[in-house]
């Protein structure tokens, strides 16, 4: 393992390089019944459908906290969120995270039935992490310059879901796997 280092992102874990160099496999160890990659990958679309949630819970923190602040922060007399600017930011992003936690109800509803296709949880996926990297960021912003410290939460998010917008596919690389169901064409 080459543990990766200066991480801007993730920073409370360990992230590294693995290399995986003369390696058996004991039979017994064998995921039963699967030829080829396609089985491991199809692990991925499982762990893919529980990443769709985390991204809705660090959007809601960021809301939450930003809604406080926004309330308690007098400008001119009267609270930041006696303005329209900010209210027509908070209602937008209360709108985003409700689509985006009925896309992973919903997901979630499929997988029980077992008819969850990957190119759905790519969607989901894609969705959840755009949703909250950009509630994260607009977030940051309403806490001005407070917004820029550790004492907030919006700016860690932020920064944090930079991996997750990475991770387990690409944003670019969902996008490409939904254009591909709609076109036929695989275009990667
Ligand atoms: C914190 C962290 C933890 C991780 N954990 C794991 C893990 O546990 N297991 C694991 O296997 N991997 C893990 N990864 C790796 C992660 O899955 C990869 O970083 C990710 O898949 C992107 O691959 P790459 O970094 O090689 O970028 P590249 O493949 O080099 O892509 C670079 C850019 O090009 C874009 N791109 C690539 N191909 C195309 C194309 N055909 N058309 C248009 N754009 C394209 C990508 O979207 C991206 O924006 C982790 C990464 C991070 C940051």
């Amino acid at each position: 393992a080459q543990e990766v280092h200066k991480k801007m992102s993730l920073r409370a874990s360990v992230t590294s390089a693995l290399f995986l160099d003369n390696v058996r496999v004991p039979d017994a160890n064998r995921l039963p019944g699967v030829k080829g990659l396609k089985g491991p990958l199809g692990c991925l679309t499982q762990a893919r459908y529980g990443i769709t949630w985390g991204p809705i819970g660090a959007a809601i923190a960021c809301f939450s906290e930003t809604t406080e602040y926004a309330k308690n922060r007098m400008l001119f007399q009267r609270p930041l969120a006696a303005t329209q600017a900010v209210q027509l930011k908070l209602a937008d992003m209360a709108r985003r995270i409700t689509l985006a936690q009925l896309l992973s109800l919903q997901l979630g509803r499929l997988k029980d039935a077992g008819t969850m296709q990957p190119t759905q949880v790519s969607l989901a996926k894609w969705n959840n992490c755009r949703m909250a990297i950009d509630i994260a960021r607009e977030c940051r912003d309403i806490l001005g310059g407070a917004g820029i410290t550790t004492e907030h939460s919006p700016i860690r998010h932020a920064l944090n879901l930079e991996s997750v917008i990475t991770y387990e596919g690409t944003e670019t690389v969902h996008q490409l796997v939904v254009g591909r169901e709609i076109t036929g064409i695989n275009a990667f």
